[in-house]
């Protein structure tokens, strides 16, 4: 495996790589790898012949400092894990290496990136996008891999893929959970006992949206359970509960109206900002804990976004 920091040893490496003929698959992440991030490099290593994987705390998607600040960091781990399974390339570069100076190109994915997360993380999604897009130049990947657990970025990832006509198929990989329904997240090890237990409110709520959605076609009332269950948690602080349209992540007028519904939800717990999502299958029946840790939940196969 070949650990590289600077941009241009990363395009000859690669280079060479492709000169060989052997696909490359991209899995951007920021580090703290868990078992979700392997779940994607596990998914890259049976379809590409050589996988890269970036580690790199993107200062660009952060709106406040505390929070970079604290974001959770080991890259020895990191490394030992890649190279357990069999990384050709880790990218890990300094914030001067990605950004010699601020950046006067940003992108930015119109309406999709201002709701849900957009407005409660303003400028977060244009900090995504342009990372991303940075980090398909300088590999060059055929194939790209991002979590469902961020379900709004896969949608943004994609968008920007298309309308840029970027040469790379982005591919959604489904949510990796604890046995008790958490979503893995490297923000997860920032949660103190207490807000640990706490923390299964999210997915809680979100089965509470899936039953109420059963023979319900109002979005309105679907957000409302799942809120109600985010309200019974002391050391929750609920952000948003929605059930929107998966393809645009716009608020639907009638769940019926549209092929594919998402739960959204976003809350604190403690200092910790945590969001998850599932689908809203027609029979209203998602369970989302007791998925044995590094297992897909149900939601596995579902459609990716296509916004
Ligand atoms: P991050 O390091 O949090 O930026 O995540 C890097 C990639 O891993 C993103 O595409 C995430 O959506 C994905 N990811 C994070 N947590 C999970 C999870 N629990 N299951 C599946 N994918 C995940």
């Amino acid at each position: 495996m070949q650990v590289v920091d600077a941009a241009s040893s990363l395009r000859r490496a690669l280079d060479e790589v492709r000169t060989g003929g052997e696909a490359v698959g991209l899995v951007p992440t920021m580090g703290a790898l868990h078992a979700g991030h392997r779940s994607l490099i596990e998914r890259a290593a049976g379809e590409c012949a050589h996988v890269v994987v970036s580690v790199f705390v993107n200062p660009l998607q952060f709106d406040r400092a505390d929070d970079l600040a604290r974001y959770p960091r080991d890259l020895s781990a990191d490394l030992a894990l890649c190279a357990a399974m069999g990384v050709g390339t880790v990218f890990a570069p300094s914030v001067a290496e990605m950004y010699p100076e601020p950046p006067r190109t940003v992108v930015s994915v119109a309406a999709l990136g201002a709701r849900w997360e957009g407005v409660s993380r303003p400028g977060h999604f244009d900090g995504v996008a342009t990372v991303v897009a940075k980090l398909f130049c300088l590999v060059g990947p055929s194939m790209a891999y991002f979590g469902e657990k961020d379900f709004q970025q896969l949608a943004i990832v994609r968008r920007m893929a298309r309308d840029l006509s970027m040469p790379v198929s982005v591919v959604g990989c489904p949510t990796v959970r604890e046995d008790d329904g958490l979503a893995l997240s490297s923000r997860n090890a920032l949660l103190t006992r207490s807000e640990r237990r706490a923390a299964t409110v999210l997915s809680r709520a979100l089965e509470a949206g899936c039953a109420a959605g059963r023979g319900e076609d109002r979005p309105e009332a679907v957000a409302r359970a799942m809120a109600a269950v985010v309200a019974a948690e002391p050391l929750a602080r609920l952000d948003y509960a929605a059930a929107v349209d998966a393809r645009d992540l716009s608020v639907p007028s009638a769940l019926s109206a549209v092929p594919e519904v998402r739960l959204l939800v976003a809350a604190e717990v403690g200092q910790v900002r945590l969001i998850d999502n599932c689908a809203l299958t027609a029979h209203g029946g998602a369970t989302l804990a007791g998925s044995r840790r590094g297992r897909h939940n149900r939601t596995a196969g579902e459609p990716a976004p296509s916004a």
